[in-house]
């Protein structure tokens, strides 16, 4: 893993987990939610600190109040199965459609073939049956989208990308990222025009913008600011604003990878697999049923309660009742896993109808907008 310049392990390429998330805003001046979470209360991922910081977040705000224009950017890494983590993304993709904002997603298959050693064909694939099925299943409406792969799309995109080579330095890179190859310094080009060329003059012009990210992403998002303000006299690029969310504990008990199948739930994994997955889970609680009736359990170290927090529950009040009757000893490992299994069934069983019928509207969607072309 590489450290960057302030010495921070964090690394877009690696497995970062944070421990500390204070200690990383205040490296890094990214500013915390808090103040927004009035506004967005019916958000869950607000409501709860799970969006904990933001950079610029004030200019969406502004846009939203104003009904002016305002686009939300994010990317997708086509190398394995839609999980659990991934659906945070997509939730905040629905939640900024709803009010509003335009919807820019782009296909990393570039960035997957160069960085994960992934078949261009492969990545298609995933992108359509993994990712774009699994939003529609979630309630994207993908005819609003403008969906982009970083291998096939607008000569505006590509010269724009070039153009951005021209104002950052070798060091700077090496300072941000560690060690640079041909294929990171591509990479990174392009993740920088991804976020940004929603605003050349062919697209939408200069307009606020939001990305929402994992605190790993951080490294782009600041070289993605630094060069759209030295391109203010080319391009009059408004500073895209970006929201950082924790990353949610894979049921391992480290960072939920997609490398990983037993530290994730995909949303296309059969309910009788995530039971299982969800049986053999790490939790917070203790060596006997005994020792846990006295002493109660430690949600905060449970991967089971990261399920109900961040997915399964949505009415605050119950959660807070798991919360205690964990901490109190009322509650035992093997009830709780029960419950939370139950619940994960359900909504594995709900959405994966919803899933068959998005995959076949996938493909109409790829074959009108000629994705299916050979590439
Ligand atoms: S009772 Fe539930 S929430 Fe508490 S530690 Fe056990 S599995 Fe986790």
């Amino acid at each position: 893993m590489n450290r960057d310049k302030f010495g921070y392990d964090i690394d877009p390429w690696g497995s970062a987990e944070v421990k500390d998330y204070r200690f990383l805003m205040e490296k890094f001046g990214i500013q915390p939610f808090e103040k927004f979470k009035k506004l967005f209360e019916d958000n869950l991922y607000v409501r709860r600190g799970i969006i904990f910081g933001h950079r610029d977040f004030d200019k969406i705000i502004d846009a939203i109040k104003k009904k002016e224009k305002f686009f939300m950017i994010t990317g997708l890494m086509p190398s394995g199965k839609f999980h659990l983590g991934h659906k945070m993304v997509a939730d905040q993709m629905v939640f900024y459609q709803k009010l509003g904002a335009k919807i820019f997603i782009c296909s990393a298959d570039i960035e997957a073939y160069l960085m994960r050693n992934m078949d261009l064909e492969m990545c298609r694939r995933i992108t359509a049956e993994e990712y774009l099925a699994n939003y529609m299943a979630l309630g994207l409406d993908l005819k609003k989208i403008n969906f982009w792969f970083q291998s096939n799309y607008r000569v505006e995109y590509y010269r724009f990308r070039d153009q951005l080579s021209k104002k950052v330095t070798l060091n700077e890179l090496r300072a941000i990222y560690g060690d640079i190859s041909p294929a990171k310094i591509i990479s990174v080009l392009s993740q920088c025009a991804d976020i940004l060329h929603p605003q050349l003059p062919e697209l939408l012009g200069p307009s606020p913008s939001v990305v929402p990210v994992g605190p790993d992403q951080d490294p782009h998002i600041r070289l993605t600011r630094d060069l759209a303000s030295r391109f203010q006299t080319e391009f009059r690029l408004i500073l895209p604003a970006a929201t950082y969310h924790k990353f949610m504990r894979g049921l391992d008990g480290g960072k939920m990878s997609s490398s990983k199948p037993s530290s994730y739930i995909a949303l296309s994994d059969k309910p009788k697999e995530a039971i299982q997955k969800i049986m053999n889970a790490i939790t917070g609680g203790r060596a006997t049923v005994s020792e846990q009736r006295d002493l109660g359990g430690v949600p905060e170290k449970c991967a089971v309660y990261d399920l109900y927090f961040y997915h399964l529950v949505e009415d605050d009040k119950k959660l807070v009742e798991i919360y205690h009757d964990c901490r109190s000893g009322n509650l035992i490992c093997g009830e709780c896993k029960a419950k939370c299994s139950d619940l994960m069934a359900k909504f594995l069983d709900k959405h994966q109808k919803k899933l068959s019928a998005a995959k076949e509207k996938v493909e109409e969607f790829l074959e009108e907008k000629n994705y299916n072309e050979k590439r």
